[in-house]
């Protein structure tokens, strides 16, 4: 299967981590974290959805062989964010 990613925080996804509509049907665009029950969890701007997710980049280290930078991963973030669906336009 290719790999999908978030179309709102961009991370990896698969059936475990699929979005839910309100009737429990998965949403193959989305994360859990980001869409449930048929709306998106948190209401935020592209730039801020960066920096929350800027959080979390040890953790993504960990199973990467490419090891950032808070910095960098930001500067990632910038130029694959404005590519996905939600922060498209
Ligand atoms: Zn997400």
């Amino acid at each position: 299967m290719e790999q999908k990613f978030c179309q709102s925080c961009g991370m990896p996804i698969d059936e475990q981590t699929f979005g839910k509509e309100a009737d429990g049907t998965v949403n193959e665009d989305y994360c859990h974290y980001c869409y449930a029950e048929g709306k998106f969890t948190v209401d935020c701007t592209m730039e801020e959805m960066i920096v929350h997710c800027a959080k979390f980049v040890e953790e993504f280290n960990k199973d990467s062989e490419t090891k950032l930078t808070k910095e960098e991963a930001i500067e990632q973030m910038r130029k694959f964010f404005p590519t996905l669906k939600r922060w498209k336009n």
